[in-house]
Order: C-alpha cells, then sequence, then structure tokens
C-alpha cells in the first residue's frame, strides 16, 4: 500500500476556500508524519455543486507552510510505529547494560525484563540500550539511546562530563517531531496496578523490577522528570518515589503540590542514609547492602519504610 505524505483533515474543521471565497467550507491537507497542515492553497471545497475546488499536493515534494498563518493549528503527539521498536530488540551481545544485567541476574529473569520494558539494541556508541517510552496507550513516544560500561554498568560520558545520550527520533531524522515524553514504564499501567514506584533512571527501574519483581517500577528519566505533565496518568494509583540521593527535598516539594490537587504519592527519604554517596540511587543502595551480605534487610527496610 502506498504511504502517502499528506491526506485530507480527518477533523470538522474547514476554512476559507481560496477559489470561491466561502468561509469554513476548505478542507486542508495535513502531512501523516508531523500533523501540520500543508501550505493553505491544498484542499478541497465541500461545496460540491456550486465550487468544489480540488488542490492535491503530490507526495513527492514537501508542502510545509510558507508562512504561520493566524490560526490554531492543534499539534498531535508524535509517535514512532511499533515496527521500528521491535527492529531493536535484538543483538543484546553488543547491548552493554543488558550485558551487564546479565553477569549480575539470572539470564531468563533479565530476558523477562527485556521483554516487559522493551529493552533494545542501537548501534551508536559501539552499542547502547534504547528504552522506549511508549504510553498507557501503547504509543511510542521515543527512544532514549544510552551508552553504558559493560563491566561497571555505570553510564559513558563525553569528554565534557555529560552522559552519551540520543534520541530515536532525533537519530531517524524525523522533522518537526512534536515530541511528548513519558515515563519510562507508563505502559505496565493497568487497572489491576494498584501502587507504582517511581525513580529517576530507567537502569535503576529495570534493575528494581528484578529485585523486587512484586512493583511496578517506573522512571521520571530525569530530576525534573517528577512532575504534573507526567505523572499524571497515576493520579488514582498510589505513588511511592524514591529520588536520588540529594533530590530528596524536590521531590518532596513537588509530592505536596500535587498531593494537593489529588495524587497520592509518598516520597521515601531511604537513601538519605549518611553512608550513602550523593547523587546514588535505590540500585546503588540495593548493591552497597547486597555487598555487605544483608539485600534481604535492605528488602525488608525498604518495605516497612516507604510502605509499598
Ligand atoms: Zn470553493
Amino acid at each position: 500500500m502506498t504511504q502517502y505524505k499528506y491526506k485530507l483533515d480527518p477533523t470538522s474543521k474547514k476554512f476559507k476556500c481560496p477559489k470561491c471565497g466561502k468561509k469554513n467550507r476548505f478542507v486542508r491537507y495535513i502531512n501523516n508524519e508531523t500533523n501540520n497542515y500543508a501550505d493553505p492553497e491544498f484542499g478541497r471545497c465541500d461545496r460540491l455543486q456550486k465550487c468544489a475546488h480540488f488542490h492535491k499536493p503530490t507526495n513527492t515534494k514537501s508542502y510545509e507552510p510558507k508562512y504561520h498563518i493566524n490560526e490554531e493549528v492543534k499539534l498531535k503527539v508524535s509517535t514512532i510505529q511499533y515496527e521500528i521498536l521491535n527492529q531493536t530488540i535484538k543483538c543484546f551481545d553488543i547491548n552493554p547494560l543488558v550485558q551487564y544485567l546479565f553477569k549480575k541476574y539470572e539470564k531468563n529473569k533479565v530476558e523477562q525484563i527485556i521483554k516487559k520494558y522493551n529493552i533494545g539494541t542501537a548501534n551508536m556508541y559501539n552499542g547502547a540500550a534504547i528504552f522506549w517510552q511508549m504510553d498507557d496507550t501503547g504509543k511510542i513516544r521515543t527512544g532514549k539511546i544510552m551508552s553504558y560500561n559493560t563491566e561497571t554498568g555505570k553510564r559513558i560520558k563525553n569528554n565534557d562530563g555529560k552522559p552519551k545520550i540520543n534520541w530515536v527520533h532525533f537519530a531517524m531524522k524525523k522533522t518537526n517531531y512534536n515530541l511528548k515524553q513519558c515515563l519510562f514504564g507508563l505502559h505496565l499501567l493497568n487497572d489491576n496496578v494498584k501502587k507504582v514506584a517511581i525513580v529517576e533512571s530507567e537502569k535503576t527501574a529495570l534493575i528494581m523490577s528484578l529485585e523486587m519483581p512484586e512493583y511496578t517500577w517506573m522512571s521520571t528519566g530525569s530530576l525534573l522528570g517528577f512532575k504534573h505533565d507526567f505523572l499524571k496518568p497515576l493520579i488514582n494509583k498510589d505513588i511511592i518515589s524514591y529520588p536520588d540521593k540529594g533530590c530528596y527535598d524536590k521531590w518532596s516539594e513537588t509530592a505536596k503540590k500535587l498531593n494537593e490537587k489529588g495524587y497520592n504519592i509518598t516520597v521515601s527519604n531511604i537513601i538519605e542514609k549518611k553512608e550513602y554517596k550523593e547523587g546514588w540511587d535505590l540500585a546503588d543502595a540495593f548493591e552497597f547492602e547486597g555487598k555487605k551480605n544483608a539485600i534481604k534487610q535492605a528488602k525488608t527496610d525498604l518495605n516497612t519504610t516507604a510502605e509499598i
């Protein structure tokens, strides 16, 4: 089947016809990929008897607006096809994060987690992990491509000290992509999920799913991702959040405001322990406690303190 670049606007919105001049009769073309209108000259007049002006854009050329029109164009959230995601669920031998997890956990359990969270592999950075952001309706917002050290499981940073990160929509060179990020793991939300545990890092959400598979783990992807815009699909759920060490005050403040709006968020302070280093997160704490052969204690501690 031919994939057309443009389609007639399926909404009921109509414009002034450039031929007969009648208002609210002209259905314009929309770019299938960006959901933006094509140039205002392209469309079909619905006065079929008296005008029927029809100007169709060809699929080979680009007809993006040459100027901004003074009208509200409601941008739809852009998404990526499932086939693209599916093509990345392979080549785990070059996926540093998966290799790291294989060393630490049982292979079949890691494989289950890969499947559950749709962990992909990118060729970029000589092999990297892709964290797909799939929303609660199964739509794919984008994928975050991150590079890790296979031995330590830590992120690899550039010379400027910033982690090596890219985005699938960016790597695919998509133009006018209306990115709206969502929580990593949001696709796991359903009516049976009563409590959701939130951490900042995607890797930590995966590790915690392995350590405590009885809970649904999601991640905000960044410190600032702990906000209404990301959390709103969870408004009716019990949320327990685990900020990284040093971020407790910030997340507590946010949670307090959100709880006034009707959320039910608890913020755990268990990472704030003195012996934990700044920037540590729940997975680091687990590893630390584990090294002291105290992982069971850690779990008990988590369960009681966090009231999960
Ligand atoms: Zn007309």
